[in-house]
């Protein structure tokens, strides 16, 4: 498996296959989708070809992602392709939800295993606020969809944010107490592109946590190959909580996940200066090639990211690159 100079394993590959996005969330593309490079996003055959080379390398989950997975029409094909990758036991899916009951039956059928929704409100007007679109009650259908087609591996991402939804906690927590879904709190990060939004906004995790543990939500035991998210369960609820705080002491020793852009380049950490470009590489050909450049580029991977002396890379938002 790879392994860096730290000692983290990587069996985990977040897969961005668009850096196009129908919405426009305040926090990440707060004037919508912007096209400043014309460069096409990987095709089926290059995608086909990371997959077979990392999954060779010990990758066992693959995360599509974007922009927005869904707006590729060939979505399904590109689950199928990973799904059917000897040594791939798991194709994940983080997407907006946009047009969910409608797609959703096909990205099983494909050989989804696991769904990730982003949800920051409850609030159908919040929510329009803060996403560009009223769609939040299509995509609770598409949830329930999912629940009634028998797949449960369901998680909501929520970033809570002072000036917009940090409100909403109690209703998350209500929703939880029957609805079997994991919530995961994401931590809003200071991006290159959203300073002074991250400044008026930024709610601290530990806070989120102060209040779960206040509420009698306890932390659950960790796994050997967990990521970092810190994940807490409660005896009344029918749902977990996971917080991810990369502000959080020690949050980048748990690092489980190498990232690759739409347009094929390797990223080490989110917060990274810069991709290796692997496209060049992605032929059957060039298979052994591709591994080795894979590991070498990984022996560069830092201990930890420089958020808190406000360095946060080369990335203007996360649609570029999957979050
Ligand atoms: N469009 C899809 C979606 O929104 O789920 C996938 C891509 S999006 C970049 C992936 C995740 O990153 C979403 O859950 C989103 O909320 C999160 N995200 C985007 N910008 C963020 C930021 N600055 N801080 C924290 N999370 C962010
Ligand atoms: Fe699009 Fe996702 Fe960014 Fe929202 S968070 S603008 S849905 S890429």
């Amino acid at each position: 498996m790879l392994q860096d100079s730290h000692g983290r394993r990587f069996s985990y590959l977040r897969l961005s296959v668009t850096d196009v996005c129908n919405f426009s969330c305040n926090y990440c593309l707060p004037d919508g989708y912007q096209c400043t490079d014309k460069t096409e996003p990987l095709t089926l055959d290059e995608i086909r070809q990371l997959a077979i080379t990392f999954a060779k390398l010990g990758t066992r989950k693959i995360r599509i992602t974007g922009g927005e997975p869904s707006v590729r029409r060939d979505l399904p094909d590109i689950i199928r392709i990973v799904a059917d990758t000897p040594g791939i036991t798991e194709v994940a899916i983080t997407t907006n939800g946009y047009r969910l009951p409608e797609f959703l039956p096909s990205w099983i059928d494909a050989g989804l295993t696991k769904l990730n929704v982003s949800i920051d409100s409850l609030d159908t007007r919040q929510f329009q606020a803060i996403t560009g679109h009223d769609r939040l009650q299509d995509l609770l259908k598409g949830l329930e969809l999912a629940h009634e087609l028998g797949f449960n591996n369901i998680k909501v991402n929520a970033v809570l944010m002072r000036e917009h939804n940090a409100d909403q906690l109690p209703q998350f927590l209500h929703w939880l107490r029957d609805t079997p879904i994991s919530l995961r709190f994401i931590e809003l990060m200071q991006t290159g592109e959203n300073k002074e939004f991250f400044a008026a906004n930024h709610v601290s995790g530990d806070d989120i946590k102060k209040q779960l543990l206040s509420q009698g939500w306890q932390p659950a035991l960790r796994k050997p190959d967990d990521g970092p998210a810190q994940e807490f369960w409660h005896p009344d609820y029918a749902g977990r909580i996971g917080l991810i705080m990369p502000y959080s002491k020690d949050f980048c020793s748990t690092c489980n996940r190498l990232r690759i852009s739409s347009v094929g380049k390797l990223h080490l950490c989110l917060f990274g200066e810069h991709g290796y470009d692997l496209r060049p590489l992605l032929s059957e050909q060039k298979s052994d090639q591709l591994k080795q450049e894979i590991r070498m580029s990984l022996s560069e991977k830092k201990a930890t990211h420089f958020l808190h002396d406000g360095e946060s890379g080369a990335i203007s938002h996360f649609a570029m690159i999957g979050g």
